[in-house]
């Protein structure tokens, strides 16, 4: 399969040079595996408005081709599809001359899809970690992990800085997750100590916007298709737990400014938006902003889903001086005439 991947490549590669009026010299190389999805399409989208070649290695499990359409016009673009826990596709292995740094998004971030293969998500996030960290150390490259706000399970400390080392349940649902990437930062960080590869790592707060799938299922997506289709709302248990939601651009910003972070090796560093607020108060802002006349309907609270959430984001600031700029209404408006637009094409195109 991988040799498939690799001729495939090849000859994508040998296509497109053809086809180019002038042809550019890619001085540095980006890889992102997962960039495919939700905040990996940002992640490409923004290097290559900086001058990077990018690679964007998916399996598609939830990310989507539509994500990166636009960029494939790029002579600096290339999509290859493949899992992070197979052997790697010649065609990345053989980057290593130019490759600059390694961007591991790869693994699906919502409940009900992670959960849906737990020993894919284990693998995905150990196994895709160790195979991208040993891309990075035989390229010299930078690996920069897309860890996350899991790794502090349902948190005692409130808010949560790097320092605190969390209350995870290793044997419930959610730990394929939480637990995998708890030990891809080990693995990471055991890099970075030996020498092997420069590390950085981001531990992601909940992050919304364009591209989510309209059946992602996490509750930005969810409650915003549900109130544009006039669908019933769903609150998990009695919607008093609380999450701190940043938007996608700023997200973005953070993890470019920390993948270029020249220091001493910073260690952890939270990206989020401390604006914290209930799931109900969520609700009740995307009801009024779509004018929905949609019920609130109350579903069972997921196992060990946390009971609060909040970044700090002091260490962010100090080190990047990064700090969120996009409001909560400014956010949910924009996401929402996205989804609007989404949710519009396919039924557009069924009438026709
Ligand atoms: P997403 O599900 O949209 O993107 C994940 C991408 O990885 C998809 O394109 C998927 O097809 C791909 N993928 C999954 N398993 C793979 C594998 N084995 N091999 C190759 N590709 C694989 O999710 P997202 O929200 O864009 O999250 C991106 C990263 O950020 C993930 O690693 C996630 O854990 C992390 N993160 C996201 C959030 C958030 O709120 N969005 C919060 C914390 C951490
Ligand atoms: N949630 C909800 N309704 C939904 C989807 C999620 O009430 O339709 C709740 C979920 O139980 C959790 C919070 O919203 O308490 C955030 O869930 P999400 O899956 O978005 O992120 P995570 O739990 O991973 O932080």
């Amino acid at each position: 399969r991988a040799a498939e991947l690799d001729a495939h490549l090849t000859e994508a590669a040998g296509r497109k040079k053809k086809g180019r009026s002038r042809t550019m010299t890619p001085k540095k190389t980006a890889l992102v595996a997962g960039g495919a999805g939700f905040i990996g399409s940002h992640i490409c989208e923004r290097l290559i408005a900086d001058g990077y070649h990018v690679l964007c290695f998916d399996n598609f499990q939830t990310g989507r081709e539509e994500n990166v359409r636009h960029l494939r016009r790029e002579s600096r673009f290339d999509l290859i599809e493949g899992d992070v826990i197979d052997p790697l596709p010649g065609a990345l292995a053989r980057s290593t001359k130019s490759l600059a740094i390694v961007f591991d998004l790869a693994c699906a971030a919502s409940p009900p899809h992670y959960q849906a293969d737990p020993e894919h998500t284990m693998l995905t996030n150990v196994v895709g970690a160790s195979q991208l960290l040993r891309l990075a150390e035989r390229a010299g490259a930078r690996f920069l992990l897309s860890s996350t706000s899991e790794v502090y399970g349902d948190p005692e400390m409130h808010p949560q800085p790097e320092s605190y080392r969390g209350w995870v349940n290793c044997t419930g649902p959610r730990a394929c997750y939480d637990e995998g990437k708890r030990a891809a930062e080990t693995l990471a960080f055991d890099f970075d100590r030996l020498g092997r590869a420069e590390v950085r790592v981001a531990r992601i707060f909940n992050t919304y916007g364009p591209r989510m799938r309209p059946d992602d299922g996490r509750v930005v997506s969810n409650l915003i298709c549900q109130a544009l289709s006039g669908d019933d709302i769903t609150i998990y248990g009695d919607g008093s737990q609380t999450r701190s939601f940043c938007y996608v651009d700023d997200l973005v910003d953070g993890l470019i400014r920390l993948s270029r972070y020249e220091g001493a090796q910073p260690g952890p560093v939270n990206l989020g938006n401390p604006i914290e607020l209930t799931v109900s108060d969520l609700a009740e802002r995307v009801i009024a902003l779509t004018g929905t006349d949609a019920e609130l309907v109350y579903r069972p609270l997921p196992v060990d889903d946390p009971r609060r959430r909040r970044p700090d984001i002091g260490k962010a600031k100090r080190l990047l001086g990064w700090r969120p700029e996009v409001g909560l209404q400014k956010g949910l408006e924009q996401t929402t005439a996205w989804f609007a637009r989404a949710i519009e094409r396919p039924r557009r195109k069924a009438a026709m």
